[in-house]
């Protein structure tokens, strides 16, 4: 995917299964994508190491998005209970928007049932809210296909996938799913929000990664 992007091009990297499937194809393919993070300051320790041991096994480096953060105010309630929205916006959006702007195109893991708001992402599309190309070329995934890569290829993911979290953000923000409940239930758990604002506004496509 990269030689077609004459900008830099680089995937953004949370460390959910997906994004570990997309670290492993660009480094066992060489691909010339960089790999950065957002570090909210508020990550598990299991996702840290993940963090450590995804560079130590694959070579690569993973970058995280420079964030200008106030020091937390401990006279206050946390930021993810007085505004969990701006909470967002300061440590992931606004990084985000700061990264995006130094690259032609960017590479996501989302898939398309994975939410309402994803399931019209195309493999390639224009990112109108960042003035970028965005690929997410696994749009079209199920989970069973990420769970199949993941087995073929050893690809390490984070320990508490196994202790009932699906879907892994920050520490504050995430809880264990009870069985039967939708994947990304533990994410905001108790609120109407569902998403970080990184990933919006978009129409239906094909294609991506051949599944495994
Ligand atoms: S997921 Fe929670 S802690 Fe993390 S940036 Fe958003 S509101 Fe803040």
């Amino acid at each position: 995917m990269a030689p077609r992007f004459p900008g830099r091009i680089a995937l953004a990297c949370s460390f959910g299964l997906e994004d570990c499937v997309l670290v492993d194809v660009v480094a066992r393919h060489r691909l010339a994508v960089e790999v950065f993070t957002l570090d909210t300051g508020f990550l598990f320790p299991e996702t840290q190491v993940l963090w450590s041991t995804l560079e130590a096994r694959y070579g690569v480096r993973i970058t995280a998005a420079p964030a200008d953060l106030a020091p937390l105010d401990r006279t206050q309630a946390p930021p993810w209970e007085r505004d969990p929205d701006a909470c967002c916006a300061a440590r992931k959006v606004v990084p985000l928007r700061a990264k995006l702007a130094t690259l032609g195109a960017w590479v996501t893991g989302i898939r398309r049932d994975q939410t309402p708001d994803r399931a019209t992402a195309k493999v390639v599309e224009w990112d109108e809210r960042f003035g970028l190309v965005k690929v997410n070329p696994i749009a079209g995934w199920t989970a069973a296909d990420v769970a199949a890569h993941v087995r073929r290829h050893e690809v390490p993911t984070n320990p508490l996938h196994e202790r009932g979290y699906p879907s892994i953000g920050c520490a504050p923000c995430t809880s264990p799913v009870r069985p039967g409940e939708d994947p990304r239930a533990g994410r905001w758990r108790g609120r109407e929000k569902t998403e970080c604002g990184l990933h919006a506004d978009r129409a239906s496509g094909g294609g991506g990664i051949p599944r495994p």
